[in-house]
């Protein structure tokens, strides 16, 4: 799943309006954010492997460390600490640890069961939904777009890089989501982490636009 977890660290906004959407984005992609450092230093391995599901030719072969269940809960342990020990606010913390768990929750969705439980197991887990690139797409894209809608109505424009900024990392994600779709496969798995590194850009894109955006206080 690639533009659905962006959903989640938009609509995330709406339930908590302190941290930043950039801090948003490094939780709910954090496994994914590490992924292509533990590929290229070869602790895990993907193999390119057209029709493995129907909807992506990347077969995970071995990633316990970023995306077992185990590996998930104590990196989101660890995310929630950290952002206690500078920010001191438990209600963030919480959530944003939610959030790196959910980045799993939503790839249980849509991986075939090649999810682990824990290092070192043979059980793998997954419902699938990769199988299906129709599914896929719509169940992908109304969360994104409940997301990025709630996003909007939280958050108001201060100026134009506000605006600018947040339509142009919109369009970005399905653009990426869109190429991804119809791209042939890539040449090799240091490929995929090298356009992995990538995301970390769109961090630093989330950071910015929310710097450039203020929130809308609602009245109760
Ligand atoms: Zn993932």
């Amino acid at each position: 799943m690639f533009i659905g977890h962006f959903g989640v660290g938009l609509a995330a906004k709406k339930i908590d309006s302190k941290p930043s959407l950039g801090t948003f984005l490094f939780a709910f992609q954090f496994i994914d954010l590490i992924w292509p450092i533990f590929l290229l230093t070869g602790i895990e391995r993907v193999i390119v492997d057209p029709g493995d599901t129907t909807f992506t030719p990347l077969n995970f072969i071995y990633y316990p460390f970023s995306h077992s269940l185990l590996g998930v809960l104590i990196w989101a342990i660890l995310f929630g600490l950290i952002y206690f020990l500078f920010k001191k606010n438990f209600k963030s913390s919480v959530l944003l640890g939610g959030l790196v768990i959910s980045h799993w929750v939503l790839d249980l969705i849509t991986h075939k069961p090649d999810l682990p439980i824990f290092p070192g197991n043979d059980f793998k887990v997954g419902f699938g939904l990769w199988e299906s690139v129709i599914l896929t797409i719509i169940v992908e894209g109304l969360i994104f777009i409940t997301g990025a809608y709630l996003y909007i109505k939280t958050t108001r424009a201060e100026n134009k890089i506000g605006k600018i900024g947040l339509w142009s990392l919109l369009a970005f994600l399905m653009v990426i989501y869109i190429m991804n779709i119809f791209s042939s496969p890539p040449p090799s798995s240091e490929a995929i982490a090298v356009v992995g590194l990538f995301q970390w850009v769109i961090i630093v894109w989330g950071y910015w636009v929310d710097r450039n955006r203020v929130n809308i206080i609602e009245k109760s």
